[in-house]
């Protein structure tokens, strides 16, 4: 495959740069040490695949708020040390709120269930991925002391975002493919159509990886747009209907803003309004911070690294300041966070 990666870009003869949207896909290419057997001249970067990554800082505010206000928020172990403007989870934790990791939304219904004297507000983060099992759950009558705060993200309105940045430059996109087992390949139809670019849907393996790059390559070679699903024992074009039916009775898009890349319109999950009684928006005073982050946190690069524009040892705190154990960015907390990552493995081979 390495050679073949060669071939191609020896016919293409100029520079190639490819974007991944997914912190899976940014772990198997650091964890297998993947840039190593790219050819020179093409180079694959990681977009707005961390969903940690762009939880906006007030959401985070909100999620301390509600455990400030005697509430338990049970959130994924990834956004437990988050910082918020001023505070983690963690930080709201050792100053005496309750807060619980959860591994799924339905545990967190269970702890409800199990204290029904307690509220728990399950803060809920996620790309369509999990938002369909959130969706699953409040569509199955969760207790009452149960309620959702959602900072789950629609990724492709993102997608179309940072194509249309002036100073980003991507041949093409590398797709993530347990994504595209829930939406199906077919979403991205329009965005190709209208940005011109091929998208190339990806397993997770490291020669899913390469045979999606391949793919992408013979795009850019042949100069056309086009849409491929190089994931067929996962993804399929209209996706997982069933969880798609749930997760639209569920949530609606909203604008919102992306931690670090923009005010994105349409990205935003909430909760329609014949769930609002499980909306903890509704529920509880969440009422935004305003008093500005520390002043570390405003020289974290980290969207400009989600964006494409930047890489994490472009960042003067990453391995310094910024470590995986005192995380300034939010980039540096989540498994999928690509300042994490190219710590743990390393980034430019
Ligand atoms: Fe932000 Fe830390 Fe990454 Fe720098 S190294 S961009 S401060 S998360």
């Amino acid at each position: 495959m390495a050679d073949r990666l060669e071939t191609l870009m020896a016919d293409i003869d100029e520079p190639v740069s490819l974007m991944h949207v997914c912190g899976s896909h940014e772990q198997a290419i650091a964890k297998f040490g993947l840039r190593s057997m790219l050819p020179d001249g093409l180079s694959v970067r990681m977009g707005p695949g961390c969903p940690v990554c762009v939880t906006n800082m007030p959401e985070v505010d909100e999620a301390v708020a509600i455990a400030e206000q005697g509430a338990t928020v049970a959130t994924y172990g990834d956004m437990f040390r988050v910082p918020g403007t001023k505070k983690s989870l963690a930080d709201a934790r050792a100053d005496g709120a309750s807060v619980e990791v959860v591994y799924s939304a339905s545990e967190a219904v269970e702890l409800a269930a199990a204290n029904p004297e307690e509220e728990i507000v399950f803060f809920a983060t996620g790309f369509e991925t999990t938002a369909a099992p959130t969706a699953a759950i409040l569509d199955a009558d969760p207790p009452a002391n149960f309620s959702v705060l959602s900072a789950h993200k629609y990724v492709p309105p993102a997608m179309e975002v940072v194509a249309e940045m002036p100073d980003v430059d991507i041949d093409g996109f590398l797709a993530a493919g347990h994504a595209a087992t829930i939406t199906g390949y077919g979403l991205f139809e329009p965005f190709v159509e209208t940005y011109e670019l091929p998208i190339v849907v990806g397993g997770f393996e490291p020669i899913d990886v390469l045979l999606a790059i391949e793919r992408l390559l013979e795009y850019v070679r042949d100069g056309k747009a086009g849409l491929e699903n190089a994931y067929p024992r996962c993804v399929s074009k209209a996706g997982n209907e069933q969880a798609l039916e749930t997760m639209w009775d569920v949530f609606e898009t909203v604008p919102g803003e992306w931690r670090g890349i923009a005010e994105i319109p349409g990205a935003n999950l909430v909760l329609r309004d014949p769930y609002a009684e499980y909306d903890a928006r509704r529920r509880f005073d969440v009422e935004p911070v305003d008093d500005g982050p520390d002043p570390l946190t405003e020289q974290c690069i980290c969207g400009d690294i989600m964006a494409g524009k930047a890489d994490p040892d472009e960042c003067d705190l990453f391995g310094e300041e910024c470590t995986p154990s005192n995380p300034v960015g939010a980039c540096m907390v989540s498994s999928e966070g690509t300042c994490k990552i190219w710590d743990e493995y390393g980034g430019h081979p």
